[in-house]
């Protein structure tokens, strides 16, 4: 059995998810080859060949697959599929826009956020939120798989494979038009060890600012957000954390004035440590938290602050 992942690169380098989508491969099949798409993407290309247990990097480059577009990702890989049982990408944004593609052209169906393999045809996924796991068999000859990156450790380095290019398919009809990137100093929220969440509590962009933002940068932190926070226009999208936002699981989950919907902790409750400061005692936040205080945030975070020096 062969397998492919189609990494996900950052600049010249690909990121942790990527080493975690191999370890969920390298529990399929011992041969794991990584697929790098992207234009000027020799570096990346480099750095997946690192990750130990790879047999082989593909190297696809093209104008449409810089910018990661669907139509190019797809026609890329569904014309090296003959060769492969199954393709993995983690579960990101991008993932979850080429890998239904993908699989609607090969003609079988997605197994999307697998959080364990059992075998080569039977998976573990979370199902209503996270509120259920249900183990799903395939009977399509081919896979098609997104991963949960947050369940599966990182693939360590140590590898040396051998690097080859492949044809990189253009995006056809399809332009890329613009992108807007937040830059921050921060640690990126899918990948930061600390993360601390405001909720709809904060009432203002600019008190969520004040609070969260200087907590964060004293924890090295990086700062999500609940959805009924990003949909007041408090925090940006990119913060909401939650089943239509990121799902993250850091050493360290600290929540403030955030109830604890279904919806948000299927985004979070799989991080090391919650936290939870909330007025409510009865915030369902509660009762998945490590560590609860009961108080006003604008009492409790300045005594916190205090406390960390
Ligand atoms: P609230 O539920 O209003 O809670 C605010 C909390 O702050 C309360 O517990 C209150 O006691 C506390 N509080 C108030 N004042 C203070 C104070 N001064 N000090 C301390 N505590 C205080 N939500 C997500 O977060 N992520 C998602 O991805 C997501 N996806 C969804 C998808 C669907 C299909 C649906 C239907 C909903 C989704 N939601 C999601 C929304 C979710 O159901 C909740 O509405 C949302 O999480 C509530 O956000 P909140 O906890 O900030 O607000």
């Amino acid at each position: 059995m062969a397998v492919l992942v189609i990494a996900d690169r950052d600049g010249n380098t690909v990121r942790d998810t990527t080493h975690k989508t191999v370890t969920a491969a390298l529990a399929l099949s011992g041969d794991v080859d990584v697929l790098i798409i992207g234009q000027g993407s020799k570096a990346a290309a480099d750095a997946a060949a690192k990750i130990a247990g790879v047999r082989k990097v593909l190297l696809a480059e093209s104008a449409g697959l810089g910018h990661q577009l669907a139509e190019a990702v797809e026609q890329t890989v569904v014309g090296l599929a003959g060769g492969y049982d199954a393709i993995l990408s983690p579960a990101t944004t991008d993932g979850k826009n080429f890998m239904p593609r993908i699989a609607a052209k090969l003609d079988v169906a997605p197994i999307s956020d697998i959080v364990e393999v059992v075998s080569a045809d039977t998976f573990v996924r979370p199902i209503y939120a996270g509120n259920a796991l249900e183990t799903i068999q395939s009977s399509d000859g081919k896979k098609v798989i997104t991963v949960r990156p947050t369940t599966f450790a990182a693939a360590a380095e140590g590898g040396s494979a051998p690097v080859e290019t492949v044809a990189g398919a253009d995006a056809g009809k399809t332009a890329f038009v613009n992108e807007e990137m937040v830059k921050s100093d921060r640690p990126e929220l899918g990948a930061a060890k600390i993360v601390v969440s405001g909720g709809r509590a904060l009432g203002s962009a600019e008190e969520f600012h004040a609070v969260m933002d200087p907590l964060a940068d004293k924890l090295g932190a990086a700062v999500g957000a609940s959805r009924a926070a990003v949909d007041a226009g408090y925090a940006p999208n990119d913060y909401q954390v939650g089943q239509t936002g990121k799902v993250v699981a850091p050493a360290l989950y600290i929540a403030i004035g955030i109830s604890g919907a279904i919806q948000h902790l299927a985004g979070m409750k799989d991080s090391k440590i919650i936290v939870a400061i909330n007025k409510d005692a009865d915030a369902p936040i509660f009762q998945v938290a490590d560590f609860g205080w009961v108080a006003d945030y604008k009492t409790a975070v300045p005594e916190l602050m205090k406390a960390l020096g």
